[in-house]
């Protein structure tokens, strides 16, 4: 049935509250595995003490961090599915409600675009001033319309890269480079265990896109051999939940390939989510 401009924003506004808020059951019990399985007394404290921390933030109904994150959407569209302009503007209106009710952490920049880069132009005091970076769009497979928001935090987006890798007709040689990425972008985030994000494109705009696409499709308890391989090669490293060594510096790997042109190049983005990414809801509308 085709929602109500109301139904649609307040569905919206509880899937991005939802976003900020929890973690989803495979993640958790990712981390009752890696809890489990973690032979490092202090890496096991920090993973207990995260996931406590989620598990807090869900019965509030509060945000998992501090950095509450940047909204990213993903609208996949069904068979008979309608989106018009007005749906867009109602996505957009639940979104801001969904800020201003987590609440998220004022931080939207405001003023001309020199005011915006060397932040002059002053904070937004609204929740509602960060503004969502724009949407996905992609066709549904079952047939249902839904919305996937992704709440994106500030220390991925420094750690993570977006580059050329000359595959040299070898999955393998990109696979290395993915993981010695990696390698440095867990150690240097701090805030782990990561999840690392993968897309593989033809440009930086697909493999930005097919990153972001992993996130809403991948789940912990599901895992291609390409990304146990490179969970399990930058594990070896021991950088350990919030650098402190350990068996767990990364819970899963979510990859999506896209399609790839005959060229001697792939181009790869890597986000290294953090312990509290993907922080992820998904709702029907
Ligand atoms: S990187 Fe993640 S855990 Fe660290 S401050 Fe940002 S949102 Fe929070």
């Amino acid at each position: 049935m085709i929602k109500s401009y109301e139904e649609t924003v307040a569905l919206v506004r509880d899937c991005l509250v939802r976003a900020g808020s929890t973690f989803r059951e495979d993640k958790k019990d990712a981390y009752r595995r890696a809890i489990a399985a973690e032979e490092n007394p202090q890496a096991k404290w920090v993973l207990e003490t995260i996931l406590e921390n989620a598990e807090a933030a869900q019965e509030a109904c509060s945000p998992l961090c501090d950095d509450s994150g940047i909204p990213h959407l993903l609208l996949e569209v069904g068979d008979d599915g309608a989106v018009s302009g007005k749906t867009l503007d109602a996505i957009r209106e639940g979104v801001a409600e969904g800020l201003r009710a987590l609440p998220g952490r004022p931080m939207g920049i405001m003023g001309d675009d020199s005011h915006r880069i060397d932040q002059s132009g002053g904070l937004s005091p609204d929740s509602a001033g960060v503004e969502p970076a724009p949407i996905l769009l992609r066709c549904s497979k079952d047939g249902v319309t839904r919305l996937h928001i992704l709440m994106f935090g500030g220390g991925p987006a420094i750690r993570g890269r977006t580059y050329r890798v000359f595959h040299k007709h070898s999955t393998q040689v990109v696979l290395d480079e993915i993981v010695s990425w990696a390698r440095e972008m867990v150690a240097q985030l701090g805030c782990s265990p990561c999840t690392l994000a993968v897309g593989v494109g033809r440009s930086h705009f697909e493999a930005a896109s097919m990153m972001l696409q992993a996130q809403a499709d991948g789940r912990y308890d599901v895992q291609s051999d390409m990304e146990r391989e490179i969970t399990d090669r930058v594990n070896a490293a021991d950088i350990g939940p919030l650098g402190l060594h350990g068996n767990t510096s990364v819970l899963a790997t979510f990859m999506k390939v896209g399609p790839q042109r005959a060229s001697g190049v792939r181009i790869v983005c890597l986000r290294p989510a953090c312990c509290f990414e993907p922080r992820i809801a998904t709702v029907e509308l």
